[in-house]
């Protein structure tokens, strides 16, 4: 199975390609057609697995063809727990991004540092990874829009909960639009994950490898 044959058109097979990825992983294999069909994914998926492959590729390939694109605010939300994993996966949009034909921002927030100068970064950008309490912190601020959000992804959301931020991360779905793909990912499916995919998804596709 190759990238092509997952559905991707040819900007992010050549992302892919760039990569030096030359079959897509199991996980990836699962989740890219279902997130290029716009469904709701639940992914067991362990860090190596090639996850963030699995939702950037596909989401950066619906962002080509997405009107909202040329909008101002954030398209796509991703969560994640740490500021380590906030900056990787916004390499890996980044790096994606290189290879489309239309501009997209993207950018990562987390704790730890001072908020202005994300503050400042902020505008404009489509694709915002994040870490929870600094987003509310950018929320509260009135630096961030998430009305137009159309796409959350949870990433390791079963370290998100081990690390103590289900009521932020709760607070932080209230905000968003009703109407909107969910991606949940998780190493590993326990009562907490469960009930957070209970409450987010609608009909998912689960993807376990
Ligand atoms: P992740 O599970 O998203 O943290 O990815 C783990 C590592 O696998 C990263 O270094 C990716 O660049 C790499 N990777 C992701 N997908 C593929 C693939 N299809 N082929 C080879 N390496 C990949």
């Amino acid at each position: 199975m190759s990238f092509a044959e997952l559905g991707l058109t040819k900007p992010l097979v050549n992302a892919a390609a760039a990569q030096q990825y030359d079959q897509p992983t199991p996980v990836q294999m699962g989740a890219i057609p279902a997130v290029l069909k716009g469904k709701d994914v639940l992914g067991i998926a362990q860090t190596g697995s090639g996850k963030t492959a699995a939702y950037a590729l596909p989401l950066l390939d619906r962002a080509q063809t997405n009107r909202a694109f040329r909008n101002r605010y954030v398209k796509v939300l991703v969560l994640v727990p740490t500021r380590e994993l906030a900056l990787q996966v916004g390499e890996v949009f980044l790096s994606f991004s290189r290879h489309i034909p239309i501009q997209i921002k993207t950018l990562a927030v987390f704790g730890g540092v001072s908020i202005n100068p994300q503050m400042k970064r902020l505008s404009g950008t489509d694709i915002l990874v994040a870490t929870p309490g600094r987003l509310l912190d950018l929320v509260e601020s009135k630096a961030v829009h998430l009305a137009d959000v159309e796409t959350l992804v949870l990433d390791e959301a079963d370290k998100m909960l081990n690390l103590g931020f289900e009521e932020e991360m709760r607070q932080i779905l209230a905000l968003l639009p009703k109407k909107r793909q969910n991606l949940l990912f998780s190493a590993t499916l326990d009562n907490q994950v469960r009930a957070i995919q209970e409450t987010l998804l609608h009909a998912p596709e689960v993807v376990e490898v």
